[in-house]
């Protein structure tokens, strides 16, 4: 299969990266700047694990990656990660458990995909639902001024989402990173300085 074999997919392999997204993580922080050392980070949709390796590198010994996901992972990670197998849509003891001591975070970033079924309506909906979720972890748990990015399949719903992040971040940014697919209709939107109070 074609796209199983491109460009970013080699490069990946040779990079030592268990998944071609890891380039879109990259160019995000190229435009936005958001990696910094001794930051802590939480990953949503962290499998198999190339954001959190590079948010790990990015952050340093100081700092941290907390990266979740409902699937388990090979990866082996450095020291300063932990992962943890969950669903962001339980409220788990685990989950919450896993969170507490790096709040509150420096930056919250989701690849959160759903399992996509083909039929466009039913994968916006629950792309869309994935990205509520995240937003919906923010308060309390991304300090003031902390940034946010979170992939979202294009649609209807995008121009809404985007206008609930006006509400709680100085700016929100849509970001199409070159290394997504052509035939994929994944987006970013980017949320810097949050306001969102309680953080
Ligand atoms: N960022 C990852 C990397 O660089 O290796 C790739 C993430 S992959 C595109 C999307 C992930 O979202 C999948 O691993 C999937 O299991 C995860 N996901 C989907 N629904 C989830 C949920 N309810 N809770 C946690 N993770 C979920």
């Amino acid at each position: 299969m074609k796209q199983y074999r491109d460009h970013y997919f080699k490069r990946a392999k040779k990079e030592n990266y268990p998944a071609r997204s890891v380039y879109k993580l990259q160019e995000l922080n190229k435009r936005f700047n958001i990696l910094q050392k001794g930051q802590k980070i939480l990953d949503l949709g962290a499998a198999p694990g190339s954001w959190t390796l590079f948010a790990a590198k990015k952050v340093g010994d100081k700092g941290h990656v907390l990266g979740v996901d409902i699937q388990s992972t090979e990866t082996e990670f450095p020291a300063n990660v932990t992962y943890l197998q969950a669903d962001v849509f339980e409220d788990s003891p685990e989950l919450l458990g896993a969170m507490e001591p790096h709040l509150p975070f420096d930056l919250i970033i989701s690849d959160m995909a759903p399992k996509t079924t083909g039929v466009k309506f039913t994968d916006q909906a629950r792309s869309l639902e994935l990205c509520e979720r995240a937003r919906d972890l923010l308060p309390r748990r991304l300090k003031q001024g902390g940034n946010f990015v979170v992939k979202i399949f294009e649609g209807p719903d995008v121009k809404e989402y985007r206008e609930s992040l006006n509400t709680i971040f100085s700016k929100v940014k849509i970001f199409k990173p070159k290394s997504s697919r052509a035939e994929s209709k994944e987006i970013f939107v980017v949320g810097l300085g949050f306001q969102g109070g309680e953080g």
